[in-house]
């Protein structure tokens, strides 16, 4: 499983995001406190965010810690939306940058924490890699985002040991959904960020219930439950 963050607000910088809170990305990708699945995320790591509507990317095969280059010129990236993510490998996956959240399909960027079973995916074209996150991100993009929580119900049916915890972005619009594994928010005054776990102690964070789909646009943060034939 890997860790995930999604930023939707006022202007941060990726290193405010991910590098400097007490328990964020950087620290999650060697001592996570709610991982239950893998213990460390040391297969690569990416960033990506919104420079107005065009999503860039930041994305690399080795581990967060070791990335000098990126912890220089973090400070300096700043954007309204971001979504970010360090890797733990599912067994058999390819561990390259573009086997690395986030996706994108040029609009949405797309992280996947989990783990599925890619002979129940749909055919899609585009997929980035043959790692099972990248042709799930696919799917979705295929699929269109408003299908994000019929898609992710429907694949987790096929896939009984699906765990399909996503985090998209599109500049405007932060979703994400919750299928095997945690996600916790915390909505401020200045903006919502939601994370596989919550990237310091401060008392504001809430957790997101197993198997529900949150949209977060214009300051307003929806929470609710995906269709499920459990
Ligand atoms: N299955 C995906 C991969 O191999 C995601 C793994 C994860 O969430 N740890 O990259």
């Amino acid at each position: 499983m890997c860790r995930h963050l999604g930023w939707l607000g006022e202007p941060r910088s990726l290193a405010g995001l991910m590098l400097e809170p007490p328990h964020g990305l950087l620290v999650q990708s060697y001592a996570p406190r709610r991982q239950r699945h893998g213990t460390m995320n040391a297969d690569g790591w990416g960033a990506g965010f919104f420079d107005g509507p065009v999503p860039r990317r930041w994305r690399s095969p080795a581990p967060l810690w070791g990335d000098a280059s990126f912890a220089s010129v973090a400070p300096v990236l700043v954007s309204h939306c971001v979504v970010a993510a360090v890797r733990s490998a599912t067994v058999g996956m390819p561990i390259e940058a573009s086997a690395t959240a986030p996706f994108t399909d040029g609009t949405w960027l797309l992280s996947h924490n989990g783990v599925v079973n890619r002979a129940v995916l749909p055919d899609a074209v585009g997929a980035e890699s043959v790692c099972d996150s990248a042709m799930l991100a696919a799917v979705i993009f295929d699929r269109g985002m408003e299908s994000l929580g019929s898609v992710v119900a429907e694949i987790g049916a096929a896939d009984r040991d699906a765990r399909l915890n996503i985090v998209a972005a599109d500049g405007s619009r932060l979703l994400a959904t919750t299928w095997g594994d945690t996600l916790s928010m915390l909505h401020g005054s200045d903006g919502v960020v939601l994370a596989s776990e919550p990237y310091d102690d401060d008392p504001r964070w809430v957790d997101i219930p197993d198997r529900h789909l949150v949209d977060a646009h214009d300051g307003d943060v929806r929470v609710t439950a995906l269709e499920t034939a459990r």
